[in-house]
């Protein structure tokens, strides 16, 4: 008889990643493709097979990289930017440009050029002075722009107030009360070089219950039913925007999709008929949902250090990485890679997982949930998928960090760490 030793080491993608840190280093960002493939299928069966006449869009500014434009038009998906750079990331992996909408409350000229020359398929009007320059713009490239109206339909979420975007007064679109939107209806149904297509509204992110959405949708009939009367515009695209919710750690069951999509086509399909309204095509647009369970972040552990009522586990990113907790708070959850089964450490106190940046409020974690950890251990952060590479920065002059796909225990490098040449790139004495 042999026995065989079982070592059960912390993997992602079946990848184990003591080996990546060793290999690529840390901080690194590291995605299990799997995970991103299979929300993008169940979108694929839950809502563009179940519903007629649907489409969805990635929100790529959650993580806008070449490879990840690729896999959403591998799906057939279509994308949503935000501007030229986002743009240009998707042109440049092969996105088809046509199912590529353009986003934004201040696009600028060379927003609007860049997308009308490469054949945008959807504009997404935030106010008037920039329907009236994608209306010169287009009719200089002899183009037609497919334009949705952005409305802030005034719910309230149940999220944090910096992400949440359609309330009254949001900086965002056309409040759905008053003349402003009527005044660029009425200007764009007479113009040549804009067809109106329809409705666009994004309630906020990182939402768990399809409250605020239901809502948002009821009042953009009864704007869909007004528009119509007053103004002759048929809506034959609604866009219900994205902010589905992601989980903060694997044992927890991800949102499913149709909790939202059922009850807002259910929604959709009756009160267009009770209102003899024509059914729109009806689109999302997700961000979150689709990336951020897909992604780690792994560091190395520099210190450890016990003050009274509180210990700092420090690591080698922060901020500068993840400035998420900074901005609104964004909780998290790690686990210790070189002990991840072990029990949870100092359990009378508080445990911080702080960063290397010149800021006390560079915390990755306030509050973390972790096993006995020392210096030299390589901790990995749950759920960090979108909105921590995109907003990444060189804080402190800290490196960017690598970008790792991993999938079926095969690792593929998909964007480099930066190096201090990038870094001192452009500078000039
Ligand atoms: C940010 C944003 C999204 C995506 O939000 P998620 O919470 O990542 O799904 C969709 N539409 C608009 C207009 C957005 O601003």
């Amino acid at each position: 008889m042999c026995r065989r030793l079982i070592i059960i080491s912390f993997t992602w993608g079946d990848v184990d990643c003591n080996s990546l840190a060793d290999k690529f280093g840390t901080p690194l960002y590291v995605y299990d493709e799997s995970v991103i493939n299979s929300r993008c299928n169940e979108i694929e069966q839950d809502f563009l097979q179940k519903w007629d006449n649907t489409f969805a869009y990635y929100a790529s500014k959650a993580f806008s990289i070449k490879y990840m434009t690729r896999i959403i038009k591998n799906h057939g998906m279509g994308l949503d930017v935000v501007s030229e750079g986002e743009l240009l990331t998707a042109l440049h992996a092969g996105f088809p440009a046509e199912k590529i909408e353009l986003h934004g409350n201040a696009k600028s000229f060379y927003d609007i050029n860049s997308a009308v020359k490469s054949g945008v398929g959807r504009f997404i009007i935030d106010n008037i002075q920039e329907l009236e320059l994608l209306a010169k713009v287009s009719h200089d490239n002899n183009f037609v722009a497919n334009v949705l109206f952005r409305v802030t339909p005034d719910v309230k979420t149940d999220t944090h107030a910096h992400i949440s975007t359609g309330v009254k007064g949001s900086k965002f679109g056309f409040p759905i009360e008053g003349d402003m939107l009527n005044e660029a209806v009425k200007f764009a149904l007479n113009d040549d070089y804009i067809n109106s297509q329809g409705i666009h509204f994004h309630v906020g992110s990182q939402l768990f219950e399809p409250v605020s959405h239901l809502e948002a949708l009821r009042k953009i009939i009864k704007l869909m039913l007004k528009l119509k009367r007053n103004l002759n515009f048929i809506t034959r695209e609604l866009n219900f925007g994205g902010g589905f919710g992601a989980r903060i750690n694997p044992k927890i069951e991800h949102v499913a999709l149709k909790n939202f999509t059922d009850p807002l086509m259910q929604m959709l399909e009756s009160e267009c008929k009770a209102n003899d309204l024509l059914r729109p095509r009806a689109a999302i647009e997700s961000g979150r949902w689709i990336v951020s369970e897909a992604g780690i972040t792994l560091y190395t552990v520099e210190n450890v250090k016990r003050l009274p009522g509180i210990l700092y586990i420090a690591v080698n990113g922060g901020m500068s990485d993840n400035p998420r907790y900074a901005l609104y708070g964004a909780e998290y959850e790690a686990v210790n890679v070189n002990n991840p089964d072990g029990e949870i450490y100092n359990p009378e106190g508080r445990v911080s997982i702080v960063g290397k940046c010149c800021e006390s409020g560079d915390i990755l974690i306030d509050d973390a949930k972790i096993s006995y950890t020392k210096p030299g251990d390589i901790i990995a952060i749950y759920n960090t998928g979108a909105y921590n590479f995109s907003m990444a920065s060189n804080y402190n002059k800290l490196l960017r960090p690598a970008v790792i796909f991993a999938n079926n225990g095969e690792a593929n490098l998909k964007v480099e760490r930066q190096t201090y040449e990038d870094l001192l790139k452009g500078e000039l004495l």
